[in-house]
């Protein structure tokens, strides 16, 4: 069976930035079950998939505009420690849930001072180009809730 719109596709991956430091990856977990085709991966990603089938191989590298966008220094703000009332001890790598112009974001804490918090809310693999190594391990046609849900059920899946 190939991969196209609608198939329930299980994967194996690992996903490595430009230095080969691996960023994500399936190993050691349980491999990745999606629905083709309605916007689960990266679209770039879905598309190099598109027609292969179970024990098929691909290496793809995803330029950060097709992937999550560029990384953007207006996205970095420094914000006074005193809003950061009831958090007592705020460090590098912290993330925060943050309301702005776009609704509810994350937003992680790249820099320390004793009175500006430096904050930045790139989307973490913004402006990386993203290589992923992907094996096909199972192709199958979705169930009708599936199809319903636009997401897999069962192993791998989302419930
Ligand atoms: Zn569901």
């Amino acid at each position: 069976m190939k991969i196209e719109k609608d198939k329930v596709v299980t994967i194996d991956y690992t996903l490595t930035d430009d230095h080969g430091t691996v960023l994500d990856s399936s190993k050691g977990h349980q491999p990745l079950a999606y629905l083709h085709g309605n916007g689960n991966l990266i679209p770039a990603l879905e598309h190099s998939l598109e027609g292969k089938s179970v024990g098929n191989h691909i290496d793809v590298a995803i330029a950060p505009a097709d992937a999550y966008g560029e990384w953007e220094q207006e996205r970095v703000k420094e914000i006074p420690r005193s809003q950061f009332s009831g958090v007592e001890e705020i460090e590098v790598g912290m993330q925060f849930s943050a309301r702005g112009n776009e609704g509810e974001h994350t937003v992680t804490v790249t820099k320390v001072s004793p009175d500006i918090i430096t904050v930045d809310a790139n989307h973490p693999l913004a402006g990386k180009t993203l290589h992923f190594d992907v094996t096909v391990v199972d192709v199958r046609h979705a169930t009708d809730d599936e199809l319903a849900h636009r997401h897999v059920h069962g192993p791998g899946g989302h419930h």
